[in-house]
């Protein structure tokens, strides 16, 4: 939600929106996305696109004199895709979208709880953890900040020592400036991103989704907190 109060995807502030609906997003088709737009020309655009540039609305034909007018006209019109969604992820998506309330819901509430258990402990920061803003968020991940330094022990040991009791941990996400794709088209230098950078060095994502239990929410503060104490 918008700091304004309309949700993400109204598009009140921008032409289009772009949703994920990869399997660790809040919602799920398996793979594939959306995108949302009030504008009625960028819809149509982007629906072409998605068909290999294939127009079918006999309306918005270009004109060819010797075009026989009949049902399976259609014209390729741009070089598009395939990004065409499939039935059945679509049927998922649905599912999931009624499930999207209550699934928020339990994520608040296991933030909450991580919040409150994890927010006073020393060498750890919890830099979403401001309450308005974890109100507005999606929730889409709980995010560590841990100063790996101050605890003389690594971030892959400490990643190691959480996988040997059966908690998976990751680190979202590596700053785009150290992508090489990225890197070698960014006028810079190594240096010029310290808050990305500082980010970065003491990242760490816990789990976090609906279906945790009680129980494993407790089970993962108490290594947590094992780690840093
Ligand atoms: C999910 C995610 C992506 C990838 O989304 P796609 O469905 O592969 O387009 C990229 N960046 C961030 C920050 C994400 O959370």
């Amino acid at each position: 939600v918008y700091e304004d109060g309309g949700p993400v995807g109204s598009c009140q502030h921008c032409d289009m929106s772009v949703f994920s609906f990869h399997p660790v997003k809040p919602i799920t088709t398996a793979e594939g996305g959306a995108v949302t737009t009030n504008d009625s020309e960028l819809a149509r655009r982007l629906q072409i696109l998605r068909n290999h540039g294939i127009e079918r609305d006999p309306a918005r034909f270009v004109d060819q004199a010797d075009d026989e007018a009949g049902p399976w006209q259609h014209q390729q019109q741009a070089l598009g895709f395939n990004y065409r969604m499939t039935d059945i992820q679509a049927a998922l998506g649905l599912a999931q979208l009624d499930k999207l309330d209550a699934m928020l819901a339990r994520r608040r509430q296991i933030a909450a709880y991580y919040d409150a258990r994890l927010g006073n402990l020393e060498n750890i920061v919890l830099p979403q953890s401001e309450l308005a803003a974890r109100a507005r968020s999606g929730l889409h991940l709980y995010l560590l900040h841990i100063d790996f330094a101050a605890l003389g022990i690594t971030r892959p040991e400490a990643m190691t020592q959480l996988r040997d009791r059966g908690i998976g941990t990751q680190v979202h996400y590596i700053p785009v400036h150290r992508q090489p794709f990225h890197r070698d088209r960014i006028a810079g230098t190594p240096g010029d991103f310290p808050v990305s950078e500082q980010y970065y060095r003491g990242a760490l994502s816990i789990p976090f989704f609906p279906s945790m239990t009680d129980h494993e929410v407790e089970f993962t503060v108490a290594a947590i907190k094992d780690l840093v104490q």
